[in-house]
């Protein structure tokens, strides 16, 4: 069957034009060449993209090192790369406390960032005024044309008609209409994306989920977010809702969680139930360089059972009992092998992604536990803000905004 069946010339060309972007935003370096080989297209037809794209600014040569081995013809394959003038995104991460505006590119780098922790806020219209401001700020810094804004949040969100529901504790903010608001004040197309979902999007765009089919993606701060790529593509469900991990039960007994639901992954796998842990489990551990159980945060803990702090090692331990379990279920429903596990660290190592390998071990048959890998993101908590980017470059690479070819 033809898969180009019922696309005009136009349509068609419009295809390949993002096909070949989407290569050179998220796979720099690769030359006319290797882009014709990749994307199947003919040698002429990438030819005559490139030209147009560099003709338009979007895309530029990369300048050749010297030194590179000649080729028999002489001509070298030129790498190729976004061009610095090339439209940038403005992305905005919404979480409790902390509210973030960046600017960047389609390829996921952050040129510039606006940061605002203001603790306590009055409604969704003080929300608003400092996603304003944070606009503002970057748009006077860099003089630069944008092309869109990417939003992520906390949920529950509406994703299809960019609406921020009923976060719980967030302030009393109810079904703010935030895509809305941010289009009419920027003039620019918005799209808006739950956190988890974002940080997913990242990783399969620009980090180590690009050439894995099926993945899921868990976030790892306050509370456990997560995303699932299925297919390669995000699994973003009926209104962009999916991988709520923190708030699958794990206890169908439990206590009442804020979402509603009971015995949530949420009301075990928390910082506070952490802290209470060390605290009790402190008078074992003389050697232990947590001194103060009630200060310690997440960050620190993973850092210490890094270095084999071994009352860190045993409260990340009893952490991931109970990740482990919400993990496995998700594992096993959809059949995926791989796990991308994100969270904020100043250390090396692999301690939580090793205990949580450990717990699914006596759960899974032999035969599934050989395939499955669990890797540590390369984005170091941040891949929610840099999904913000992922987000805009998606809607980008699948036409659903005209990117100005
Ligand atoms: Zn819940």
């Amino acid at each position: 069957m033809n898969n180009n069946a019922g696309i005009s010339i136009k349509g068609l060309k419009q295809k390949n034009q993002s096909l070949i972007l989407k290569l050179i935003a998220t796979r720099p370096g690769l030359s006319r060449i290797d882009l014709a080989k990749i994307s199947h297209l003919t040698k002429m037809t990438v030819s005559n993209i490139i030209a147009d794209l560099i003709d338009r600014d979007i895309v530029v040569e990369e300048e050749c090192h010297l030194g590179r081995m000649q080729p028999s013809n002489g001509r070298i394959p030129t790498p190729l790369k976004l061009s610095p003038q090339a439209p940038k995104i403005i992305g905005i991460l919404v979480k409790r406390g902390l509210y973030q505006v960046i600017l960047g590119d389609l390829s996921g780098n952050i040129i510039d960032k606006f940061i605002d922790k203001t603790p306590k806020l009055a409604d969704g219209r003080q929300l608003l005024e400092i996603i304003f401001t944070g606009i503002d700020t970057l748009k006077a810094r860099n003089n630069c044309p944008l092309l869109a804004v990417g939003i992520a949040s906390i949920g529950p969100l509406d994703a299809k008609n960019g609406i921020l529901l009923d976060p719980p504790n967030f302030w009393g903010i109810q079904n703010l209409p935030i895509v809305q608001e941010i289009t009419n004040y920027t003039k620019l197309p918005s799209f808006l994306i739950n956190d988890g979902n974002a940080g997913a999007l990242s990783e399969k765009m620009y980090g180590i989920g690009k050439d894995i089919p099926n993945f899921l993606y868990v976030h790892l701060k306050y509370g456990i977010g997560s995303g699932l790529v299925l297919h390669e593509e995000l699994y973003n469900g009926n209104s962009g809702q999916s991988g709520e991990l923190g708030h699958s039960t794990i206890n169908f007994v439990g206590p009442q969680c804020p979402c509603g639901n009971v015995g949530c992954l949420e009301m075990y796998a928390n910082i506070t139930n952490v802290r209470n842990y060390i605290q009790q489990q402190l008078p074992l551990y003389p050697n232990t360089l947590i001194t103060d159980p009630l200060d310690v945060s997440l960050v620190n803990i993973i850092d210490l059972a890094n270095q084999n702090d071994l009352l860190a090692v045993s409260a990340l331990n009893e952490y991931c009992n109970y990740l482990s379990h919400a993990i496995l279920n998700v594992l096993n429903i959809l059949d995926i092998s791989y796990l991308i596990m994100d969270y904020e660290s100043n250390s090396q190592g692999s301690v939580l992604e090793e205990l949580i390998l450990r717990k699914i071990q006596t759960r899974i048959s032999p035969k599934r536990f050989n395939t499955l890998q669990i890797q540590r993101s390369g984005f170091h908590g941040q891949a929610p803000l840099i999904g913000t980017l992922a987000l805009v470059a998606d809607n980008v690479f699948h036409e659903n905004l005209d990117f100005p070819f």
